[in-house]
């Protein structure tokens, strides 16, 4: 075992050097077309995208947080509606519901896969909710519960069985907010994305499949949705210049469509190897003997987790490790050190900071490792080392 090793959270020159030649080729045919918005590529990415998520349509967009926004658009959230999403996760999620004038709700989540509670939601619908003129209504607040936003996070999915019947119970849509997770699936084999009316997809670099630069997706096989979802993300036009509602500029470029097209075709073998950096970092862990002090990523039984992230739960001196990882030169995240309840620009929505107390503590607990496909047995071995000697 090398003594000293650099370790970077990320590091995307190793993905890009094999693609190197055609990508820059699919960049200099795009600039041969100066055709750089919405052409050829983009429909192209979106059919790929749309069959590799199973779902019949795609939407591409300029960012996962524009898809989530378009979504959401499209199926009328606005002022006096509320959506139930999870607290724990990127802002993205929580402030395109406040954008639209709506109010996120947030439920706790699952402790061991950082997901959404389904018994959390159905206790808030249960006893926080009453039907009332014709919809659902939050008893506290007066407004409108009109959708689920669950997140697969880290690249697992949510239990979007559970959550799917709470849906149908209640009447409400279900967006998935599947920025972390591109071609993961639930025990079921259905793909994320594929089981809610919407699902939201990004492309941002350091996502399993990213661009150089933003762009995201919207998939769905709901034909209506996606014509809706097509006309706002070009202002609401339809035809060009004539616009029955208001849209916005969402458009994906070409540019970036042809690199992800590229970068797709090797999506499934970067699965395959961040999985089996997973497998290698929980096999190091379970012999070291480390189970007092870190607790490693729980998976699905049957599921298809892509590993975004690999992230450890660490109850007890989670910020002293990663001062000390940083100086044997590993990168590592925090993902995410803030719950929403807990963030600022969420404080008029009066949510106690104890209101949500799993979410809270992964906030306090949580250490994401390097994981990317090309890192090297030396490296993983290398990180676990580390992680061993720190706690001896
Ligand atoms: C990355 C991410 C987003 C936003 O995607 P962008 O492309 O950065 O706008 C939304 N939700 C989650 C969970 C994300 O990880």
């Amino acid at each position: 075992m090398p003594s000293s090793l650099h370790v970077p959270l990320l590091d995307l020159t190793a993905q890009y050097a094999p693609l190197r030649d055609e990508i820059q080729a699919a960049i200099a045919r795009v600039c041969d077309s100066q055709h750089f918005v919405l052409g050829q590529e983009v429909r192209s990415l979106e059919h790929e995208i749309a069959a590799y998520s199973g779902t019949e349509y795609g939407v591409g967009v300029s960012s996962g947080t524009d898809a989530l926004l378009v979504a959401l658009m499209a199926l009328d959230i606005g002022p006096g509606d509320e959506v139930i999403t999870s607290p724990f996760t990127f802002f993205a999620t929580g402030g395109v519901i406040a954008r639209l004038g709506a109010r996120p709700v947030f439920c706790d989540i699952e402790p061991n896969t950082f997901n959404l509670s389904a018994a959390a939601v159905e206790a808030f619908l249960a006893e926080e909710c009453e039907q009332q003129g014709g919809g659902l209504t939050n008893k506290r607040t007066g407004g409108r519960i009109r959708a689920l936003l669950p997140v697969h996070l880290y690249g697992q999915m949510a239990d979007m069985n559970a959550l799917g019947r709470l849906a149908s119970r209640y009447g409400l849509a279900v967006v998935e907010d599947a920025a972390q997770a591109i071609g993961a699936e639930d025990s079921a084999n259905r793909r994320a994305g594929s089981v809610g009316a919407v699902g939201c997809l990004s492309f941002f670099p350091t996502k399993n499949l990213g661009a150089f630069g933003d762009a995201g997706m919207c998939v769905t096989s709901d034909s209506a949705l996606a014509e809706r979802m097509t006309m706002l993300r070009v202002h609401g036009a339809e035809p060009k210049y004539f616009h029955s509602e208001i849209g916005g500029n969402f458009r994906l470029d070409e540019l970036q469509a042809a690199v992800l097209r590229i970068k797709l075709r090797a999506l499934d073998d970067w699965t395959a190897a961040r999985q089996a950096n997973a497998e290698r970092y929980n096999a190091l862990f379970a012999e070291a003997g480390l189970g007092e002090h870190i607790e490693t990523p729980f998976q699905e039984v049957g599921g298809r987790h892509i590993y975004n992230q690999y992230v450890l739960r660490v109850p007890k001196r989670r910020d002293e490790l990663r001062a000390f990882l940083a100086e044997q030169q590993v990168g590592t995240e925090v993902y995410y050190p803030l719950s929403l309840h807990q963030q600022a620009c969420f404080s008029y929505l009066g949510y106690r900071d104890s209101a949500l107390p799993e979410s809270s503590r992964a906030a306090a607990e949580v250490l994401a490792l390097p994981i990317f496909p090309e890192l090297s047995v030396a490296q993983v071995e290398y990180v676990a080392a580390q992680i061993k000697a720190f706690f001896r």
